[in-house]
């Protein structure tokens, strides 16, 4: 039943081979010579079968542990440097004909203030993301086909792209919105978005069938299959993810990983990003009522196996995650953060938004972008708004081939300096200014290949004299 390259949800995510994986890591999980091999292999940057992974997710002894964050540790820093891709959501209209009864967004609840933007709201929600330093984006937008159709969805981008303000730009849309069909993901391609993200929420069916009870979400096959149609409509950058929290965590850890296999297995190219959000507390949504809360010491766990199972993927979290565990998340495989965050529709302009019932979920981390930059620069490590790859082609295969001839060095690292720059000089607060300028100092001198750096050296220079938008 299970074939890793079917076009058929229930045969790329077998519920067999997804228990006989937990039976297997669990049988398994005390034997020091296989571990031995896995962790071998972990370091040596071969990635990781679903089947190699539980079984590490199913160890428990501490050294065995302390080696999975060491690996990660070393692969983050190996593939991606200290480099931390930074962007902000942005919520188009919460408007939504789905049952999911984990999201404050279901057609049932009668609380939430309902709210869509106008292509004129979207212009002063981008400004005010444009002002705070950001150029990346994630947009986000319940499933109702008469509110928040395709049409909406891709007019808004256009708007988004065409907003030119000061010296702000957002360079990359990412897109979250509900599977939909194969014209419609070719049109998402044509209007020019970064990534298309889709969480499954779970793997597992019979829940996923529980927790989706009506609307076109609740079919789980067209959910599941969403990813394929995307790559057919010529996206090749796309985001999968898992809410943990709905299911066992082993059960979505195996069913997350076997799907990123499965991309990678019929489309040559594995997911470009994996997202791992926990369940929050939201409008008409109590945490309680889900008996899966994955505990923070786990948590880091899972994060640390998927770095090292699938080392050439970008891991993304959210404002769902508090500074302290962001911090350790960090290190142990995060390459992509948001910051200064609002989780409501119009909440950039009207921060009053978040506590009036029209947020999707209450965030843990409330600082501003300009605290988080300066956050990140204290650890050490470097905000990066970056969007070159995208933007000179490097998308899918191209990307990865980049990532794995470990030629970030060369490219991602000055790129993420000179868009730090940027942010520097039009955006900064004068404590973060002085931050930024050290760091830039420091890590310019350490890229390897002298014309790249001279280059760099001119493209500061520039920026300096009020020129922008360069990359490698
Ligand atoms: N409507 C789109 C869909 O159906 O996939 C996606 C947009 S929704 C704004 C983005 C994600 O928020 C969902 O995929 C879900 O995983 C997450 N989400 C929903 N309720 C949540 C909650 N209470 N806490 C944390 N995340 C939640």
């Amino acid at each position: 039943m299970y074939n890793i390259t079917s076009k058929i949800a229930e045969e790329f995510i077998s519920d067999a081979e997804i228990r006989d994986t937990l039976a297997y890591a669990k049988e398994n999980c005390n034997n020091r010579q296989l571990i031995d091999e896995i962790l071998k292999k972990a370091r040596d940057c071969k990635g990781l079968t679903h089947r190699e992974a539980a079984l590490l997710l199913e160890c428990d002894d501490k050294e065995t542990i302390e080696q999975i964050y060491e690996i990660a540790r070393e692969i983050k820093h190996r593939f991606y440097g200290n480099r931390i891709v930074m962007f902000a959501p942005l919520y188009l209209s919460n408007y939504c004909v789905n049952g999911c009864v984990y999201c404050p967004y279901h057609a049932k609840n009668k609380t939430i203030r309902r709210k869509k933007l106008t292509q004129e709201e979207i212009r002063q929600e981008v400004i005010a993301l444009q002002d705070m330093g950001h150029k990346r984006l994630a947009l986000e937008a319940g499933e109702h086909p008469l509110h928040n159709p395709l049409d909406y969805i891709i007019e808004s981008i256009n708007t988004i792209y065409s907003i030119k303000h000061k010296n702000g730009a957002i360079r990359r849309v990412n897109v979250n919105i509900a599977a939909t069909t194969v014209e419609n993901y070719r049109r998402l391609r044509d209007a020019g978005i970064g990534t298309y993200i889709l969480f499954q929420e779970t793997y597992n069916k019979e829940n996923y069938e529980a927790l989706h009870p009506t609307g076109p979400k609740s079919n789980y096959a067209y959910h599941t299959e969403a990813m394929d149609r995307a790559m057919q409509g010529g996206i090749d950058d796309v985001g999968i993810g898992v809410l943990f929290g709905l299911e066992t965590y082993r059960y979505d850890f195996t069913g997350l990983l076997m799907h990123a296999e499965h991309l990678e297995a019929t489309y040559g190219v594995g997911p470009h990003t994996i997202s791992v959000p926990r369940l929050c507390m939201a409008d008409d949504i109590n945490t309680d009522d889900f008996k899966n809360a994955v505990p923070d010491d786990i948590f880091y766990r899972i994060v640390a196996i998927i770095r090292i199972a699938v080392p050439y993927t970008g891991m993304i979290i959210s404002t769902r995650e508090s500074e302290k565990s962001r911090a350790r998340l960090l290190e142990l495989g995060i390459s992509q953060i948001s910051g200064g965050s609002r989780t409501s529709v119009g909440g950039y302009v009207h921060p009053e938004e978040e506590s009036e019932n029209s947020a999707q979920f209450e965030i843990a981390d409330n600082r501003t972008l300009d605290e988080v930059v300066g956050w990140l620069l204290d650890l050490d490590h470097i905000p990066s708004f970056c969007t070159a790859c995208y933007r000179a082609g490097r998308t899918g295969d191209r990307f990865m081939s980049l990532l794995k001839s470990g030629q970030i060095a060369n490219c991602c690292l000055p790129n993420a300096l000179i868009t730090l720059k940027e942010y520097m000089n039009d955006y900064a607060s004068p404590e973060v200014r002085v931050k930024c300028e050290a760091m830039i100092k420091k890590l310019l001198t350490t890229v390897p290949n002298e014309k790249t750096r001279a280059t760099a050296e001119k493209f500061i220079e520039a920026i300096d004299k009020g020129e922008r938008d360069f990359r490698f």
